[in-house]
C-alpha cells in the first residue's frame, strides 16, 4: 500500500466524517479495521465535545455584543465600566473560554489509538517509561464555508489585523483617560485620537465577525469531502504505521492516534492531553502530527505559539525536521502560530502543556502578509509571522482529484525518516541537554 492508496480507500469507503455525523462512526470502524489488519494493538478512547453546532457562533456573537458594549461604554464617558468590560472580554478570549469549552462538552466521540507492540493505555499507565513517539492526525472532516466566505478571505486579511490594532487603540484610550482623571491633562488629545481610531479600525472587523457568525447560524452548509483536511494526514499515519510494523525502531516506542472532533475545536487531542499528559514525561515524549499534507508545495514548520504566554517549540526537533525537509528537497516556511497565522491543529494542546518536542506537518503555500498584518506583527514582536493560502480546504474543492500523490508520498517518507532519525539519536547514548 501507499498513503495515496489508503486515502483513496478512506474517501471511497467512508467519505465525509464530520463529528456527530454517521460518517464519523464509519471512520472509527474503518481505522480500527486497518489497525487490526496491520497487527497493531488498537483501542478506542472515548471523549466528549460540544455537539450543538450553534454553540460556537452563538458564543462568538455573545462575545461580540460584549465587545461592542465595552467600546460603547468606554467612549461615552463610562470609562471605568468600559475598562472592566474590556478586561473581562480579553480574559475570556485568552483564558476562560478554552477552560469552559472542555467542561461544557457532553457529546460522545472516540479517538482511535494504537501501538506498534502494546496499547497506548499500557504505556500511559506504566510506572517506568522509555522514550516514545506519537504519530497522529485528526480523522474528522469539516463543513464547507459558504463560497463567498472564501472570496472574502483576502479582505479579511486586512480587516482582522486592523481590528486587533483597533483593540490596542482602545487599550491606549482607556489608559489615557484614566491618566487624564488623575491629573495628566496633557494626554487628553491622545485619548480623543485613540478613541476615534479604536472605533474606526474596529467597525469593519465587527461587521465581518457579525456576518461570519450569523451565516454560520443560518446559511446551510454541506459537508466537505475532506480529502486533504484531513484524509491526507489520516492516510499518512496508517501508511507510516504499516512501514514501522515491518521494520520497527529499536530504541523508541511508537504509538498512533487518530483524533476526533478537531474541526469543532481540537476536542479529541485537547481532551486526551487534559486527561493523560500528567502521566507522560515531557523529555521523553515526541509528537508528530499531520494535518493537510496532500496539496501544498511548501512544508510549514511551527516555531511556537501564543501571544501573551509564548511557547516556543523545541529547537532540536525544529532543526531536525528542517534538515530532513532539505534532504527531501522540500521548501519550508517557518510560522509562529497566532490569530494572524490562521488555524491551528492537534499539536497545540501538547505545546501548551510543555510537550515542546512536537512537530506538525502541513503542506501549504505561503500567502502574502497584508500591510496591516505586517505592521501588527512588528508591533507585537511576533516572530516568523506568516500566513498560509489554505484556499481549498473547508470547501467542495477538497476532493480526491485535488490531491497531489507525489506531495503526500514525500511527506509520508519525511515522517518515516523523522521517526527513524529520532530512534537513531536515542541509540547514540544519553542525550546531554545543553541549556542556553
Ligand atoms: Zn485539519
Amino acid at each position: 500500500m501507499s498513503a495515496t492508496a489508503y486515502l483513496q480507500r478512506l474517501q471511497e469507503e467512508v467519505g465525509p466524517r464530520r463529528a456527530g455525523s454517521p460518517g464519523e462512526g464509519a471512520a472509527q470502524v474503518w481505522l480500527t479495521a486497518r489497525c487490526r489488519e496491520l497487527g497493531l494493538a488498537v483501542e478506542s478512547d472515548p471523549f466528549t465535545f460540544i455537539g450543538p453546532e450553534n454553540f460556537r457562533p452563538l458564543s462568538n456573537l455573545f462575545m461580540l455584543a460584549w465587545l461592542i458594549g465595552s467600546i460603547a461604554l468606554s467612549v461615552s464617558g463610562k470609562t471605568v465600566l468600559g475598562a472592566v468590560g474590556f478586561g473581562l472580554y480579553l480574559g475570556n478570549i485568552f483564558f476562560f473560554q478554552k477552560w469552559l469549552e472542555l467542561r461544557l462538552a457532553r457529546t460522545l466521540s472516540q479517538n482511535i489509538l494504537a501501538g506498534l507492540k502494546r496499547p497506548l493505555s499500557d504505556y500511559v499507565a506504566a510506572s517506568q517509561k522509555g522514550p516514545a513517539l506519537l504519530l497522529c492526525a485528526h480523522y474528522d472532516t469539516p463543513r464547507n464555508l459558504p463560497p463567498w466566505a472564501h472570496r472574502l478571505q483576502g479582505v479579511y486579511a486586512y480587516i482582522m489585523p486592523l481590528g486587533i490594532i483597533g483593540l490596542l487603540f482602545l487599550g491606549f484610550y482607556l489608559l489615557f483617560v484614566l491618566l487624564n482623571v488623575i491629573g495628566w491633562h496633557w494626554v487628553k488629545p491622545a485619548a480623543d485620537f485613540s478613541g476615534r481610531a479604536a472605533l474606526i479600525l474596529n467597525l469593519p472587523f465587527i461587521l465581518a465577525m457579525l456576518l461570519m457568525n450569523l451565516s454560520a447560524l443560518f446559511w446551510p452548509r454541506s459537508d466537505s469531502p475532506g480529502a486533504d483536511d484531513n484524509g491526507s494526514g489520516t492516510a499518512l499515519v496508517v501508511e507510516v504505521a504499516r512501514r514501522l510494523k515491518t521494520n520497527p525502531p529499536s530504541n523508541l516506542e511508537v504509538y498512533f492516534a487518530w483524533w476526533g472532533a478537531e474541526e469543532r475545536g481540537l476536542f479529541g487531542s485537547r481532551q486526551f492531553v487534559r486527561r493523560f499528559s500528567a502521566q507522560l514525561l515531557k523529555d521523553r515524549f515526541y509528537l508528530l502530527n499531520a494535518d493537510c499534507v496532500g496539496v501544498g508545495e511548501k512544508l510549514t514548520v511551527h516555531t511556537g505559539q501564543g501571544l501573551l504566554r509564548r511557547k516556543p517549540a523545541d529547537q532540536e526537533a525544529l532543526a531536525r525536521i528542517e534538515r530532513l525537509a532539505a534532504r527531501f528537497d522540500i521548501q519550508t516556511i517557518r510560522l509562529w502560530e497566532t490569530i494572524l497565522s490562521g488555524g491551528t491543529s492537534d499539536h497545540s494542546a501538547w505545546i501548551d502543556r510543555g510537550f515542546t518536542r512536537a512537530v506538525s506537518l502541513l503542506r501549504e503555500n505561503q500567502a502574502r502578509l497584508s500591510p496591516p498584518a505586517r505592521f501588527l506583527a512588528w508591533l507585537l514582536r511576533i516572530p516568523d509571522a506568516n500566513q498560509l493560502e489554505l484556499l481549498h480546504i473547508h470547501s467542495e474543492n477538497d476532493h480526491l482529484a485535488g490531491i497531489r500523490p507525489e506531495i503526500l508520498e514525500k511527506t509520508a517518507d519525511l515522517a518515516e525518516a523523522y521517526i527513524r532519525e529520532v530512534d537513531a539519536s536515542l541509540a547514540a547514548g544519553p542525550i546531554v541537554e545543553v541549556k542556553e
